[in-house]
């Protein structure tokens, strides 16, 4: 490869700039990252199918644009998709047996929309089965390993995603986040992450895990890498019935002009309920605020009330949606199909209990449960007038303050098995995530400190399509620190 050479860690806006000036070829960069993955994925199982021979096309044509005067800032980029997006020709498995032979008919819109600005894509990535979990140990394909430390998980349920980017064997990498598969990842794992405002991206072509908390987003190791993709992401979709068909012009062009720190520093809310009784990562989000405070930002004590409230109503309305989501899986159209089924009873039910793991079936037994006639009032509209209520909290709050400021995890990345047999303890993975899900709104995790030598993250929470101030405050954040220039150490540059 031409000198000087791309890093595993260069931001992409240098990598563009290198094919750009033909310091690289997209072809050599892409082989540059196919090959860490040959070398390294081994011991982290980021990936579930690796698309070599489609990369390096996909990047010879990126040479050929590149050539033509005809490139994007992300064309002859190397990315991978979580394993969720589908794709047309490539598998698309959602972590799942019951969709590992499925190959999608066509591509989700993330995908197509990135793949027209001539992103190279590397692979997909490894995953909690249907999005379920918070530590990627739910997957058919096995466990990710975390890179700071690979006998402990990466978060989930975009683990893979979240450790090929922090392994440095892809630059970025998109995710999904319904109650935080994107932000407790990057927090594990030492990464900026974002999900957008609920509709900012379309959901074409995710595979639905729950419909009215889905949403694509990104990870990269700085802000302006998240902005460059959600750019070419983010837009109306009419796919897509519930995708924002309002255009924000400032993210559309941030992958030209990368966010930089806002001309007003942000009012920033800390809602107390969110603080209360925190250990690790106290003294680094102290810390935080202090370099924010340095930087013209202003901190206000908000109260955020119906806060506690959020697991459970996350979890009822996550499992009906996804009882209803996945009763499409019945072994007759597509996904698995179980052996000389007797009758189309025994078709359904060895399908189904074949092709399911353990997770996915408690939400699917919960969610069903949740919906029955008799129950439905009691879980199902309870869960949905405390989701307004925490709605009403935010809307509130931001009558006050332009962001808010939160931990993301209750802690580290924590070692394998260690709360696989708890899923009440695994659900409370995602307390600091799953209110702003509920509410819609976008958040962003972005690395801020170190425990033990493993990675912690703060969020920070907008109002509905804010995305513009968190990208921006991250990137003042960004400008004073430099948490997101860590890298683990068994993966070297
Ligand atoms: N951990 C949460 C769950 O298991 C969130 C998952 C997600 O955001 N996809 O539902």
């Amino acid at each position: 490869m031409s000198t000087p050479e791309p890093t595993a860690f260069t931001p992409l806006a240098a990598l563009a700039r290198g094919l750009r000036e033909r310091r690289w070829s997209s072809r050599e960069l892409t082989r540059h990252f196919l090959d860490r993955i040959a070398r390294h994925d081994g011991a982290l199982r980021s990936f579930i199918t690796v698309t070599e021979e489609r990369a390096l096309a996909q990047a010879d044509a990126a040479d050929r644009r590149l050539a033509a005067g005809a490139a994007t800032p992300l064309t002859g980029i190397p990315i991978a998709h979580k394993d969720l997006f589908c794709t047309d020709g490539v598998l698309t498995t959602c972590g799942s047996r019951m969709l590992a032979n499925f190959t999608a008919p066509y591509d989700a819109t993330v995908v197509a929309r990135l793949d027209a600005a001539g992103a190279v894509t590397l692979g997909k990535t490894n995953m909690d089965e249907f999005a379920m979990g918070s530590s990627n140990e739910n997957s058919w394909f096995g466990p990710v390993g975390n890179p700071w430390d690979p006998t402990r998980v990466p978060g989930g349920s975009s683990g893979g995603s979240a450790a090929a980017v922090a392994a440095g064997l892809a630059p970025v990498a998109t995710g999904t986040d319904t109650g935080g598969s994107i932000r407790q990842p990057a927090a594990f794992c030492g990464l900026a992450g974002i999900k957008p405002t609920y509709g900012r991206v379309s959901r074409y072509g995710m595979v639905a895990f729950a419909s009215s908390l889905d949403q694509a987003g990104v990870f990269g190791h700085d802000v302006a890498d998240l902005a460059a993709m959600l750019a070419f992401m983010c837009g109306h979709d009419p796919l897509d019935s519930t995708s924002s068909d309002v255009p924000d012009p400032w993210l559309m062009q941030a992958a030209d002009t990368p966010p930089a720190a806002p001309a007003r520093a942000p009012v920033i809310g800390l809602p107390r309920e969110y603080f209360s009784g925190l250990g690790t990562g106290a003294d680094a989000l102290d810390a935080a605020r202090r370099v924010l405070e340095a930087a013209g930002c202003r901190f206000r004590d908000i109260s955020l009330p119906h806060s506690p409230m959020a697991i459970p109503a996350y979890y009822i309305i996550a499992g009906a949606e996804a009882s209803t989501n996945l009763s499409r899986y019945d072994g007759v159209r597509f996904g698995h199909r179980c052996e000389n089924p007797q009758n189309l009873e025994d078709l359904y039910r060895r399908s189904r209990t074949e092709g399911f793991g353990m997770e996915v079936k408690r939400r699917i037994l919960t969610g069903t449960y949740a919906l029955s006639v008799g129950y439905f009032d009691a879980y199902y509209v309870k869960a949905q007038q405390l989701r307004r209520l925490i709605q009403n909290d935010f809307l509130a709050a931001f009558a006050d303050v332009d962001l808010i400021l939160t931990p993301t995890a209750p802690g580290v990345a924590f070692p394998r098995g260690d709360l696989a047999d708890d899923p009440i303890a695994m659900y409370q993975q995602d307390i600091f995530t799953v209110p702003a899900s509920l509410a819609g709104l976008p958040a962003m995790s972005l690395p801020c400190g170190f425990h033990a030598g493993l990675p912690l993250g703060l969020q920070l929470i907008g109002p509905h399509f804010g995305e513009r101030a968190l990208l921006e405050t991250g990137a003042l954040f960004q400008r004073d620190t430099d948490w997101h220039r860590r890298h683990p150490e068994g993966f070297p540059a």
